[in-house]
């Protein structure tokens, strides 16, 4: 400021200098004024400079200036330069924010005060079909159409979600959002959307399971009470009561497989999956699921006194069945329930032949084949359903859970192999499971000595 006022006398002086050696006063008058005026057209020009750099408000062209409107373009370079740094700053910190957002696996859509859109992620796409750039300041209300929602908008009670049909929902892959409205800031509204089909549906095959099982159980026990408070309150002859208590062991006999059928899900579900270092020998599979048919076919067909023919593959001599990779007991108990329902759905006498085959790409195939009424094709993509019976009577007649298939669906799942099966009404089924050639491997050592033995 006091180099400026200088320069201004200074100015002056060699004007006012130069008009007094011209013209003496008059001359110095004047040239004081020429000099003043001179001052006052370089400062305007300087201040002009700094105005139209600061006009077009960029960075790097700022005029090189000395004195004061020197240091003020320099004051606000430097300003402007922090304010650019700062938005660049908070640039960065929104998109950080936003591609967080868009990141998340539920949908987010942000509500100004009106209820329009003012930013919603690709989830949100998926959800409702909204798109962030077609539909930006669009109202919600007009873009979801469902009557619930404009209902939950309207009441503005946002302390709970409201369930709603997902935009590629149809009645036969129903989708289930569960949508609720945070309000935040100055009256605007954070929407969150999650996809909770699964988890609707879990529960209700959850409550399904439950009521199943309840009424599993509560059938076999209400006619035990009903035996025992017979027992308990009348006089019976011997006979009698014995036929009371054969039938109380069958229902007691009832409730303990079903009670180990559960059990054995359970595992199954809990359990870790078997790995590829544990081999089966497939001859003593087989071995063991003979003797358990024999004895169970006697069992089913004690009062026809007429067992089942059953036929099993010759034991070849060494390992030429070969081993499969995986659980043993799993591998025992789906080949068992394979073999059990054979057996209990083929009358007395009839024929049950069971197969193991190589196949020509390595896979082998185990198979059961029954003579018994078979399966009316619209039952067999339902029938490894957890209580899911084609004909209820005949499964409990047979002393069936509804459980068998399940365990062996859940036991071939857990081993890579697949479950098939055909089936002609009134002739019999077959049903094969095939285990992939990574599971399986010829160990003719090993298994020479085990089916030796
Ligand atoms: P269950 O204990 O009732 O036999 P499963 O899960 O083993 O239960 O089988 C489910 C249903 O599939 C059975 O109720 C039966 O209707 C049908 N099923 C299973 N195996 C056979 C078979 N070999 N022949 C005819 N029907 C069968």
């Amino acid at each position: 400021m006091v180099w400026r006022s200088f320069w201004f006398l200074g100015m002056q002086l060699l004007g006012g200098t130069a008009g007094w050696w011209l013209g003496n006063l008059p001359g110095a008058l004047i040239g004081v004024l020429a000099g003043s005026w001179l001052w006052l057209a370089q400062d305007s020009w300087s201040a002009s400079r700094l105005l139209s750099w600061l006009r077009s408000s960029e960075l790097a062209n700022a005029p090189a200036q000395r004195g004061l409107w020197g240091e003020i373009g320099q004051r606000a370079r430097r300003w402007l330069r922090l304010q650019s740094q700062r938005t660049q700053a908070s640039d960065e910190r929104l998109n950080d924010m936003l591609s967080a957002l868009q990141a998340s696996p539920n949908g987010v859509v942000l509500l100004d005060e009106e209820g329009r859109i003012e930013w919603c992620n690709q989830i949100s796409n998926t959800q409702f079909g909204f798109d962030a750039a077609r539909d930006r300041m669009q109202n919600i209300g007009n873009l979801v159409r469902d009557p619930s929602f404009s209902h939950y908008l309207h009441t503005q009670d946002f302390s709970h979600d409201l369930i709603l049909q997902g935009r590629d929902s149809t009645p036969g892959r129903p989708v289930r959002l569960s949508v609720q409205l945070y309000p935040y800031g100055d009256g605007r509204r954070l929407l969150l959307a999650r996809d909770v089909t699964a988890q609707e549906q879990a529960e209700a095959m959850r409550r399904d399971f439950v009521a199943n099982v309840s009424h599993e159980i509560r059938t076999p026990l209400t006619v035990l009470v009903g035996f025992v408070e017979t027992l308990q309150t009348l006089q019976l002859p011997d006979e009698e009561r014995a036929r009371y208590l054969t039938l109380m062991a069958q229902q007691s006999a009832r409730m303990q497989h079903l009670v180990e059928d559960l059990l054995a899900l359970s595992r199954l579900e809990g359990s870790p999956l078997p790995g590829f270092s544990q081999w089966t020998s497939v001859a003593l599979l087989l071995r063991q699921c003979e003797d358990e048919a024999r004895g169970l076919s006697v069992a089913l067909t004690r009062a026809q006194n007429r067992p089942h023919v059953i036929e099993f593959p010759d034991s070849p001599p060494g390992a030429a069945l070969g081993d499969i990779a995986g659980a043993a007991t799993e591998l025992q108990s789906a080949f068992s329930n394979l073999l059990a329902n054979a057996l209990r759905y083929t009358p007395a006498g009839g024929r049950v032949v069971v197969r193991w085959e190589k196949n020509a790409d390595g896979s082998a195939t185990f198979s059961v084949q029954d003579a018994g009424p078979g399966i009316d094709p619209a039952h067999l993509s339902r029938l490894t359903e957890r209580f899911y019976r084609v004909d209820r009577s005949r499964s409990r007649d047979t002393g069936g859970t509804g459980l068998g298939l399940a365990i062996v669906k859940h036991v071939l799942q857990r081993h890579g192999a697949t479950l098939a099966v055909r089936s002609t009404v009134g002739s019999g089924s077959v049903f094969s499971v095939t285990f992939p050639a990574q599971r399986l491997r010829q160990a003719p050592v090993l298994g020479a000595a085990e089916t030796a033995s």
